[in-house]
């Protein structure tokens, strides 16, 4: 049974002068709870002396809540009518009584029927560990999921991923195990109901225990069973331990080195989070603190023989990890049999991202060899891929993937060669 809808809205490109205003505030609620048809019983506003006001109208129906930041234009709504109420009008009156110029809007049905998905059995349980799963990852998983049996029981918030503009990716989950703001980002740590524990950044679920092994396992194994020697690996991001799992599950690897930007994440995931193989206390990894863009570029001629980046979306401290200037630091670091395996986002999603970046790499790299996985939990289909070298050849050796044989739950020498056939959309897109 739904009993009302409630809205979460962005206001963007206000007036400002409104937005700082409290009996324009004030005036718009009012207005608004009258567009809804609601009964208004009390508006409260408040003006603080930096900007700004903060306000709500208490309805019979509920409330409708607002915070404004005339610095930024912006104001946060909150509105939730139950009844025949129309929240949607009581938001519009708002937005055009502040000079709105764009509004976005999360819309919530509200009531005991509200979080019912289907059965209300664990969504997915067929992704729940097998006796094989949990044999494979041995206690770690089990433990987890009898915690997924504790969390489904009281998870109640739905976290909210917001794809491309136009979807929304929404997983169950509990109260926050840890919700921090750093100097590079929000980084929130859940236990979530069907994906385990969960890490995301900047309100991008960024990895879940669950489905790990996929775009770990494809960002990592094609480079590793393919470059001339694999002794000396750089990681740049990958500050979750995942992909850094991967790679130490090669015994040839001798030296590997993660750059993450953001030492908070690699605290998180060292604490709550637990890539199987734990990578935090294997002698051959070695942690940096920095941007990896800047590290990369110090660094001599033919360092290294693999370079995985394993950066976020290209926004923020990540942008540059999709552009030329930092491939071709790759590229220099690079053994002349080296090579450099690159997550390049949706080609369903992103066309014209993935696009772009395969054509940066292609004007640096002699060989640029797209390929995609699955990674459930980035909600776009295909993920997409790159595998670049100036190597005379580009062939994955067998003995590399036989050597991790039955530790993958995705990657083997057949998915590889799998992994590099190209759709038709996508080469047309690549055309
Ligand atoms: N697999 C995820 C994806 O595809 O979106 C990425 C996960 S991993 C946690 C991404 C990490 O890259 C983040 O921890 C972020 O702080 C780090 N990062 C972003 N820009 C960076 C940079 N310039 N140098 C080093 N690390 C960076």
């Amino acid at each position: 049974m739904i009993l009302g809808v409630q809205l979460s809205c962005e206001l963007l490109r206000c007036d400002a002068a409104a937005l700082a205003d409290p009996e324009v505030v004030r005036a718009a609620l009012g207005d608004a709870a009258a567009q809804a048809g609601a009964t208004l019983l009390q508006v409260r506003v408040h003006a603080f002396p930096s900007g700004g006001v903060t306000g709500f109208a208490l309805l019979a129906e509920s409330h409708l809540a607002i915070h404004t930041w005339p610095e930024h234009a912006y104001a946060a709504l909150d509105l939730f009518t139950c009844g025949s109420c129309d929240t949607h009008a009581a938001a519009r009156a708002i937005a055009r009584s502040l000079g709105a110029e764009q509004v976005h809007t999360v819309a919530s049905p509200r009531g005991p029927g509200a979080s019912q998905t289907g059965d209300d059995a664990l969504p997915g349980d067929g992704v729940r560990p097998s006796a094989a799963d949990d044999a494979r990852a041995g206690d770690a998983n089990a433990g987890r999921a009898n915690a997924d049996r504790d969390t489904a029981a009281t998870a109640a918030t739905w976290y909210s991923e917001p794809w491309a503009g136009h979807t929304t990716f929404q997983l169950r989950g509990g109260a926050p195990l840890l919700e921090q703001a750093t100097p590079h980002q929000r980084v929130l740590v859940i236990d979530s109901v069907g994906w385990g524990r969960v890490l995301g950044l900047d309100g991008r679920f960024m990895v879940s225990e669950r489905d790990a092994f996929f775009y770990h396992e494809m960002l990592v194994h094609p480079a590793l069973v393919t470059a001339g020697s694999i002794a000396r690996v750089l990681i740049v991001g990958g500050g979750d331990g995942y992909t850094a799992s991967e790679v130490l599950k090669h015994a040839a690897v001798e030296r590997c080195v993660l750059v993450e930007i953001d030492g908070a994440v690699v605290d998180a995931a060292r604490r709550l989070l637990a890539p199987d193989p734990s990578p935090w206390a294997d002698p051959r990894l070695e942690v940096r603190i920095e941007d990896g863009v800047a590290f990369t570029a110090r660094l001599a001629p033919g360092s290294f023989d693999v370079i995985g980046v394993d950066g976020c979306d290209p926004v923020g401290d990540s942008a540059a990890l999709f552009d030329a200037p930092f491939f071709r630091a790759c590229q220099r670091a690079l053994t002349a049999q080296g090579v450099l395996a690159v997550q390049c986002e949706s080609p369903f999603f992103m066309p014209e991202r993935f696009r772009a970046t395969i054509g940066r790499l292609r004007e640096v790299f002699r060989h640029v060899r797209p390929y995609f996985a699955p990674a459930p939990i980035y909600a776009s289909g295909p993920w997409g891929f790159a595998l670049c070298s100036d190597a005379d050849a580009l062939e994955p050796l067998v003995a590399r993937g036989d050597a991790i044989a039955g530790r993958t739950g995705y990657f083997t020498p057949a998915i590889h060669r799998a992994a590099f056939a190209l759709p038709p959309y996508v080469e047309r897109l690549l055309a």
